[in-house]
């Protein structure tokens, strides 16, 4: 073992002391093929440390190999909400709160998912509440109001998503205009399912999965619904060949959040890092593929007043029932995750992703 490490660091003087692998020689960063965009709702720091605590003190969060900060705050508020949090992190433009894939001014703005569309890669979105909801629907609908939820389901067909596995099939089947949005995009060629239990990967695109009427369980009642579905997503997404673009929301730690569950939190939190392991396992493997994880803002003002690595324990407070405003997270790995590093507008965020997109 002595002797391993001491080789290592002889090999390390060798090449310069940088035994980093993802600078290549040539001045050239290299372009990703693969985007893997990973956001945790309302996942600020202390929603991180709360799982990694009663986690024994890790996760795989930390396989990232940089990290940065997000300013939150939106066009008209100190405070953002999920649909313009959303809508900075596709799109790269702030807007007012409630707002959905348009900029202040109410023009609709490219999200980062329809530039990758554009460039012919194979797009996908994943959430565990309705995939009509603020954060997802940010990447492929246009509305004034996020509680437009029929309206942003119709925006599904036109939007060239090639794979979506959510909740939400009430708003495309149950709706006051008594139009059938799963059988229209069927007619596109898109198979729709309502379960992914016993779905083999990779499937065939287009494919969407209506999982849940409104909202998926919680996590404790989902399984692994959710790490099951970032593996499903990226075997049949990387199986088209043609590179790919992939959103996956940890969607209910803001919810749990905002009902100051400190053990709902912790479980939330551990389930979106369980599909972060499914995410980097991909990555690593890989080798052409950045992941980018964040949050469009902290929920709660949660505080971490003591715990326990070895009893696995945490307590917490809460400070409110809403969002706060404080910087969150930025997690990354893979190619050009060297950019994500520091403090930053939370619209950097998609602009650093279409640069290494266009590299
Ligand atoms: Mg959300
Ligand atoms: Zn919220």
């Amino acid at each position: 073992m002595k002797k391993a490490l001491f080789l290592f660091f002889s090999l390390a003087i060798l090449v310069g002391c940088t035994p980093k692998t993802e600078q290549t020689s040539s001045s050239k960063p290299r372009k990703p093929k693969n985007i893997i965009y990973m956001i945790g709702d309302g996942m600020g720091l202390n929603q991180v440390y709360a799982a990694m605590t009663a986690n024994g003190g890790t996760l795989n969060i930390e396989r990232c190999t940089y990290t940065g900060l997000s300013k939150t705050y939106s066009a008209n508020s100190y405070i953002t909400d999920s649909a313009a949090g959303g809508t900075a992190l596709a799109t790269g433009s702030k807007t007012n709160n409630g707002m959905i894939g348009m900029n202040a001014d109410s023009a609709a703005v490219k999200s980062i998912l329809e530039l990758a569309e554009e460039k012919g890669m194979a797009t996908g979105l994943i959430a565990t509440v309705r995939i009509t909801h603020a954060t997802p629907a940010s990447f492929y609908a246009h509305q004034i109001n996020r509680g437009m939820y029929e309206e942003i389901a119709t925006e599904m067909l036109t939007s060239g998503v090639d794979f979506f596995i959510g909740g939400g099939r009430n708003n495309f089947e149950n709706r006051k205009d008594s139009l059938n949005y799963s059988d229209s995009l069927r007619n596109a060629n898109y198979n729709i399912v309502y379960s992914i239990d016993s779905v083999e990967a990779p499937v065939l695109l287009p494919f969407g999965a209506l999982c849940a009427d409104v909202d998926m369980p919680q996590a404790h009642e989902r399984g692994d619904f959710l790490p099951q579905a970032v593996d499903l997503a990226i075997k049949s997404l990387d199986a088209r060949g043609d590179g790919f673009f992939l959103m996956v929301e940890g969607s209910q730690i803001d919810y749990q959040g905002h009902g100051n569950n400190t053990e709902g939190v912790i479980n939330e939190t551990l389930d979106f890092d369980s599909a972060i392991k499914v995410a980097l396992d991909f990555a690593e493997r890989n080798g052409e593929t950045l992941v980018v994880i964040t949050a469009d803002h902290e929920t709660g003002g949660m505080t971490i007043m003591n715990g326990s690595y070895s009893d696995k324990t945490i307590e917490a407070q809460f400070n409110t029932g809403g969002h706060t405003s404080t910087m969150v997270p930025i997690y990354s790995f893979g190619p050009q995750a060297d950019k994500f590093t520091g403090i930053m507008e939370n619209t950097k965020i998609p602009l650093l992703i279409k640069e290494a997109l266009e590299q």
